[in-house]
């Protein structure tokens, strides 16, 4: 049997929540958005990551095989990129069911109007194609229940989530009002690129969007994707001057291409039509590649000792659970719900 110590338990440090719907294995503008915080903040904060399959349901509750594995291969990420499950816990929502307490009472706080008001919920509505469920409807007051249930401070996440984790602070600061201080009010952090733009041109990379460079895709798949990588359509010759912003390619290479007088010396060229696509392609795919190599790496060394991945799971969603048992005491006491059967 492993054992696991956290290192950095018990030190009243500030606390961040973050994490990721397993709709899918996570992809590089995850990376930028929110992944590249958690992995430098880990240190610094009590870090907790979520494993949202319960938000997942909402997408399409038909779906709980894919769910399943799905979270597995979200967790692979998140180990890949450099979370240690020694120093962070990541933990699986369902787990902790004094979440969805907390859900149920947040949802007799917020109106209708408000919760069909969110941007974030109407553009994924758009961008997914749903005919939400009441679930997606209110997958903000659930991301309020999982970030409030551990009273974080920092919550990492991409551009696209920030009416989500204004909505969180919004419920905290109703609860505070109603029922006395309880929740702190926490703060969203946004990664270094905010929202990394999709392969197909599209203003977000996503899950759902078959528009992403994963963070597993191997070299054939990756080479593959990038070379059917939308550019700039107005430009049909290597000749005419090219369009370097909002241009996938050159996104990429500003997030991911460590030389940077490349990177320049590819954009003045491209902009006089003195480069084609093809070069530009190409040293895209060599700096893709050896950003991806080390992760790739990892990935394996979790994915050939799934005994060890499963345990850490077991064993980190039992401590994230005490932490949420005991704020949602506070909430109950605070609420005085239980009087009657005290
Ligand atoms: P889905 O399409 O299923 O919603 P997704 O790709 O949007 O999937 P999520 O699990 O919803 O991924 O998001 C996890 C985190 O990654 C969130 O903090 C989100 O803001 C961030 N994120 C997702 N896509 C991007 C992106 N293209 N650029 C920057 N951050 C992103
Ligand atoms: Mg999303």
């Amino acid at each position: 049997m492993l054992k696991f110590h956290y290192k950095y338990m018990n030190q009243n440090k500030k606390r961040i929540l973050t994490g990721d719907t397993p709709s899918g294995r996570l992809h590089i503008g995850h990376y930028v958005g929110t992944l590249e915080n958690r992995v430098k903040l880990q240190h610094e904060y009590d870090t907790f990551i979520l494993l949202a399959n319960v938000h997942a349901f909402a997408n399409d509750y038909r779906k709980s095989e894919e769910i399943n594995k799905n979270v597995y291969e979200v967790y692979l990420d998140n180990l890949a990129v450099g979370i240690d499950p020694e120093v962070s816990t990541i933990y699986l929502e369902s787990g902790i069911p004094e979440t969805l307490e907390l859900y149920s009472y947040f949802m007799t706080m917020v109106t209708h109007a408000r919760a069909i008001r969110n941007p974030s919920v109407k553009d994924e509505i758009n961008y997914k194609k749903l005919d939400p469920s009441m679930g997606f409807i209110c997958y903000p007051i659930l991301q309020a229940a999982d970030i409030l249930g551990f009273n974080a401070d920092l919550v990492p996440v991409g551009e696209d989530q920030l009416p989500v984790i204004e909505q969180t602070r919004e419920i905290a600061r109703d609860f505070n009002k109603a029922y006395g201080e309880t929740f702190v009010i926490p703060s969203a952090k946004v990664g270094r690129v905010a929202r990394l733009i999709g392969t197909d041109g599209k203003l977000k990379m996503s899950k759902s969007g078959q528009n992403a460079i994963l963070l597993s895709d191997d070299e054939e798949t990756l080479k593959k994707k990038i070379h059917a990588c939308y550019t700039d359509p107005s430009r049909i010759h290597a000749t005419d001057p090219g369009k370097v912003e909002e241009n996938p390619i050159f996104e990429y290479h500003k997030a991911f291409n460590p030389n940077k007088d490349e990177v320049t010396d590819l954009e003045n060229r491209y902009r006089l039509g003195k480069v084609g696509d093809k070069e530009v392609k190409e040293k895209l795919f060599v700096a893709m590649n050896n950003f991806l190599v080390p992760i790739r790496e990892k990935r394996k060394f979790y994915e050939d000792r799934p005994e060890i991945a499963k345990e850490i799971l077991i064993e980190s969603t039992k401590r994230a659970r005490k932490v949420v048992i005991e704020i949602v005491e506070k909430v109950r006491e605070q609420m005085n719900i239980n009087k009657l059967i005290k």
